[in-house]
């Protein structure tokens, strides 16, 4: 059978008033017109305020939420911190960690798999983004210290449940992507680094998304041809039809 495909909305800093909230969700009702998806598993990630509203609004629309980031605590004196217990116990589901708008602004790969485990404790699924951010003068080299930062602190039955976006980030809001042959590139490296620490019995278990510039103009190629088990998708997002009809492309390929 194959395997569901995973298409994440990163709505970032964004509808940063109610009333472009209430737009959202209006424009939501009429774009996911209560869609069955067969074929792929939706996660949608508004701001933290957001979360219980889009809980709510979207349990209806075979959507998940999860939340942009979270801190590696779960309680206590971490003034501005967000916990992921809170996070979980508001019903969302997922937590993007290290995507690189934070690694840019200071992120480690240690905070990262900090994150990454408590995430875990509590029952949320990490999505992990790696990619190259500039400081690094390799890419490989970026993405094999992220993941094996992780690697050592993860079980293997908890590294099945980790979700790997790959987002090169020139590829970030700037309409280009790389080809469909670097990106499949990089999926094997990835599963080539964690079949080298585990076991390469469990790689086809772990699901390794692209993110970068992802449109309904573009998804074909990305999902029949770069051999991801999903997308994360930024911009596109923001626009409940035009994420919808990437969601609805992806779901009608994989009927076929
Ligand atoms: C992102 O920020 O993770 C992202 C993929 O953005 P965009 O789709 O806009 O490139």
């Amino acid at each position: 059978m194959q395997k569901r495909k995973i298409v994440i909305g990163n709505l970032k800093m964004n509808l940063e008033t109610v009333s472009m909230r209430k737009q959202y969700l209006k424009d939501s009702e009429n774009a996911f017109n209560k869609e069955i998806f067969e074929n792929v598993n939706v996660v949608l990630c508004p701001q933290n305020l957001y979360l219980e509203s889009f809980v709510n609004f979207f349990k209806e629309k075979n959507v998940v939420i999860g939340a942009q980031d979270c801190f590696w605590e779960t309680y206590g004196a971490h003034t501005g911190e967000i916990s992921p217990k809170t996070i979980k116990s508001l019903g969302a589901e997922y937590v993007i960690i290290g995507h690189s708008e934070r690694r840019t602004l200071g992120e480690t790969d240690e905070e990262v798999s900090k994150k990454c485990s408590t995430a875990l404790r509590v029952g949320l699924i990490p999505i992990i983004c790696v990619g190259y951010i500039g400081q690094k003068e390799d890419e490989t080299l970026a993405i094999s210290d992220s993941i094996e930062s992780i690697l050592n602190n993860v079980s293997q039955e908890d590294l099945k449940k980790i979700i790997f976006a790959y987002e090169p980030v020139w590829a970030i809001g700037s309409g280009k992507t790389p080809s469909v042959d670097d990106i499949h590139t990089v999926v094997l490296y990835i599963k080539k680094i964690i079949g080298k620490k585990f076991s390469s019995e469990i790689i086809d278990d772990i699901s390794i998304l692209y993110g970068g510039s992802v449109s309904p103009e573009n998804i074909s190629n990305i999902v029949t041809q770069a051999h991801v088990d999903g997308v994360l998708i930024g911009g596109v997002s923001l626009q409940a039809e035009r994420f919808a009809k990437t969601v609805k492309i992806i779901n009608n390929l994989l009927k076929k």
